[in-house]
């Protein structure tokens, strides 16, 4: 399979990264480009029950915005979901990535987000250390070292609480909505945020 985008973790982070990119699909610059989000259903948030939350209804429970949210990334054409587990990412001489599942299946593409939590990093393959996490509260928590917009090299991302930031559920979907953000300015060539106006 070839993608445009990868990202391995389909929570908060990855699926607000995944929604974000996907809503510039109609750009003429988004150039028919392709998102897949590779998820193995272990998501923080399916333990959540949000009240806290902004913009979610008070009382909702975790596992009910997951679906929402996959439903969300549904609407567009350029965003799939695949459920495994990543084992491998591994940079090619072009640049890009291949990225190998458990169910056996193989995906290529130029730029990789990796959105797969706080808590492990089970991904083999690439030149990434975890180091510990400053805000995790738990000295066991992880994050990847990035330049302060979450990139860690060209075309290879980190999203969600990978990235540094505390446990709320806004705030890596926050980090995956700007990862998507500099994702797009990249392919517009010029910095842009994705906008719709009142109807
Ligand atoms: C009990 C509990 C209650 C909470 N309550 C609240 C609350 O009230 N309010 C609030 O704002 N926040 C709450 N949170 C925090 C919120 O759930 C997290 O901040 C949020 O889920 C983090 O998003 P994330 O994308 O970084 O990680 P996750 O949502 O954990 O997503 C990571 C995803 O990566 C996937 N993954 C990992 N490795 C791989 C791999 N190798 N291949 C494929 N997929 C992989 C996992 O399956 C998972 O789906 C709560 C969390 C917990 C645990």
């Amino acid at each position: 399979m070839k993608s445009d985008v990868i990202i391995v973790g389909g929570g908060a982070g990855g699926l607000s990264c995944g929604i974000t990119l996907a809503s510039a699909e109609s750009k003429l610059w988004f150039n028919n480009r392709r998102i897949v989000i590779v998820d193995d259903n272990r998501s923080d948030l399916a333990k959540a029950h949000l009240n806290n939350a902004p913009g979610v209804a008070p009382g909702t429970n975790g596992p009910d915005l997951l679906k929402q949210l996959k439903e969300q990334l549904g609407q567009y054409d350029s965003a799939s979901m695949v459920n495994a587990r990543c084992l491998t990412a591994e940079r090619q001489a072009d640049g890009g990535f291949h990225v190998k599942l458990d169910n056996g299946m193989n995906i290529q593409g130029q730029t990789l987000v990796l959105a797969t939590g706080y808590k492990r990093f089970e991904i083999e393959g690439l030149c990434v250390t975890p180091s510990t996490h400053p805000l995790g509260g738990k000295a066991n928590r992880i994050m990847l070292e990035h330049d302060g917009v979450y990139g860690i090299e060209p075309d290879l991302h980190v999203a969600g609480l990978l990235a540094g930031g505390s446990s709320q559920y806004a705030i890596a979907a926050g980090i995956g909505a700007q990862v998507a953000v500099e994702i797009l300015s990249l392919w517009a060539g010029k910095r842009t945020h994705v906008h719709e106006t009142v109807r």
